[in-house]
């Protein structure tokens, strides 16, 4: 039983160009949802390739004036911004409830934590500064950081503001202007941000907005005057961005998906360790890349088995009291039937393959239309069982038991994402074994979503599929990332200094 609003209480979600509100050119839209009872909350427009040239040209049009801008200039603009998100979290969380399906907790956090990278962007007139160096006799070096021009940022649906905020910020302050396509699964947050950008003091054509599909992101890279591509969503269109930018010869990152494993060795403290993993798997409904979706149980058969099936009971009772709802400390939907059902078909298949469902979250499947589902948790017998090895993007954990270290290690350094990992242990000599051997780019110690924040730069490791492209995103990566470093090496030999000078010197 699905619900639909009003016709007058939908949010048409056009475009946004230069300034102004504008209805894509083909007329197409398509319907937002609410995924708790899928009641349609938004029509998002479908952008063809007139759109997105129009805002390309916009931001193209308003680079000049913007990149010459001081940075301090820019970053007082910024700081406004960061002024405006705080007074209306509230109002923007509510929001990312509706369209995403988080609870009212996580909501607030997206934004909080988007908003830190608008903190540390405020901060580049100190960060960009450029170096000077004596690298010869009478000769110097210095360079100074110039802006790429006209960059475009792809996103995902499951952190509607934060993820913009990993490019805007940093883009924007380092003297680019930007055109921004949302995911389409969840327009309707950043459709209300561009306006605060607005009141902050951005210039028209600084920062644009295009909503849409695949026809809207390959034209977008496509464009001529687009000069560089932030993308962050799943690996296979991670990939294909990446590859169409390279061929393009535009720099790129596109960060894609995960599939991040827990290591949890005897010596850990059970209590909390049980807890960071039902935080960490079951959060945000477990559509959080950095969501931890394997737990490895390190049995070295030295009388710890006990140990680990206390464990292992404790995040099981733990998961069991999670209730559904976007209340504050409930669990929220996932974002659509599409989803559900991938997430249902991971299960179902896990139990075919012999695997214990030890808590079955599909006893929250309703009639209501939500995309519900609950924590739940599973315990293979095999290793290769596809629940274990590929990303699910639910709050489904897998647990495996393995006899040695090293057997966990192998398991998450033959994970093709390499995202993300954390162990969990008292003992610091046991830590610093495994983050040296661990296969992955951002490692937790007694942390189950180790995001590094600024100036610390977040990515997966190139080379597998939770990063394609150039650099990391956010931190002093993004400063690397959004600017060209312009070197100037000049000379100024003494004979250039007039005689009376070397004539003055002389006589003291
Ligand atoms: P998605 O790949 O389906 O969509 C991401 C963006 O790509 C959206 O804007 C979408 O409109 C666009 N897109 C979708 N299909 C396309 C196509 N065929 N051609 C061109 N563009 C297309 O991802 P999602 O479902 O919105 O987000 C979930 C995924 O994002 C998960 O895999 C998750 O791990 C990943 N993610 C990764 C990070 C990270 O930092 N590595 C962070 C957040 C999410």
């Amino acid at each position: 039983m699905t619900t639909t609003m009003s016709e007058k209480d939908i949010t048409i979600v056009n475009n946004y160009i230069n300034g102004e509100i504008i209805p894509p050119a083909g007329g197409d839209y398509l319907d937002v949802q609410d995924p708790s009872n899928s009641s349609v909350i938004g029509r998002v427009a479908l952008s063809t390739s007139d759109d997105v040239d129009r805002a390309v040209r916009a931001a193209h049009a308003a680079f000049p004036s913007w990149s010459a801008l001081t940075t301090k200039a820019r970053a007082g603009i910024m700081l406004s911004f960061h002024s405006l998100v705080k007074s209306h979290a509230a109002e923007l969380a509510s929001l990312i409830v509706m369209e995403n399906g988080k609870n009212m907790t996580e909501a607030l956090a997206d934004v909080a934590k988007g908003n830190e990278t608008v903190e540390y962007a405020c901060s580049l007139p100190q960060l960009m500064q450029g170096r000077i160096d004596a690298v010869s006799t009478d000769v110097t070096c210095r360079d100074r950081r110039d802006p790429l021009g006209v960059v475009v940022s792809i996103v995902p649906f499951n952190f509607p503001f934060m993820v913009p905020h990993w490019t805007l910020p940093i883009a924007l302050v380092s003297g680019n202007t930007v055109v921004l396509k949302p995911s389409e699964k969840v327009p309707l947050t950043m459709y209300r941000v561009v306006k605060l950008f607005e009141m902050a003091g951005f210039p028209k054509g600084v920062i644009n907005l295009v909503n849409g599909t695949k026809e809207s992101v390959t034209s977008l890279i496509d464009h001529p005057l687009c000069r560089a591509v932030t993308f962050v969503g799943s690996s296979p269109i991670a990939k294909f961005v990446s590859d169409r930018c390279r061929a393009l010869d535009k720099r790129c990152t596109a960060l894609g998906g995960a599939k991040n494993h827990l290591i949890a060795l005897p010596d850990c403290d059970v209590e909390s360790t049980a807890s960071d993993v039902v935080v960490s798997y079951a959060g945000c409904a477990g559509q959080r890349c950095m969501a931890a979706s394997v737990l490895l149980l390190v049995d070295d058969g030295k009388g710890t088995d006990a140990q680990q099936k206390t464990l292992l009971r404790r995040v099981i009772e733990k998961a069991s009291e999670i209730e559904r709802g976007t209340e504050p400390g409930k669990m929220g939907p996932v974002i659509d039937g599409h989803s559900l059902n991938k997430i249902v078909g991971y299960i179902e298949r896990s139990e075919r393959w012999g695997a214990e469902i030890l808590l079955d979250g599909r006893s929250w499947i309703g009639d209501d239309g939500g995309n519900w589902i609950g924590p739940t948790i599973i315990l293979h017998h095999d290793r290769s069982d596809s629940a274990m090895n590929e990303e699910v993007f639910g709050p489904v954990l897998s647990v495996y038991r393995v006899g040695s270290w090293q057997e966990a290690i192998d398991i998450e350094n033959s994970n093709p994402f390499g995202n993300a990992a954390a162990i969990y242990t008292t003992n610091g000599g046991h830590a610093e074994w495994f983050v040296k051997r661990v296969r992955a780019s951002m490692l937790g110690i007694n942390v189950g979503i180790p995001v590094p924040r600024e100036p610390f730069s977040f990515g997966g490791l190139y080379g597998t599929k939770s990063k394609y492209g150039d650099m990391d995103i956010t931190g002093d990566g993004a400063i690397e990332f959004f600017t060209n470093r312009i070197k100037i090496t000049s000379k100024w030999p003494a004979p250039c200094v007039p005689e009376y000078v070397v004539g003055l010197a002389k006589k003291q």
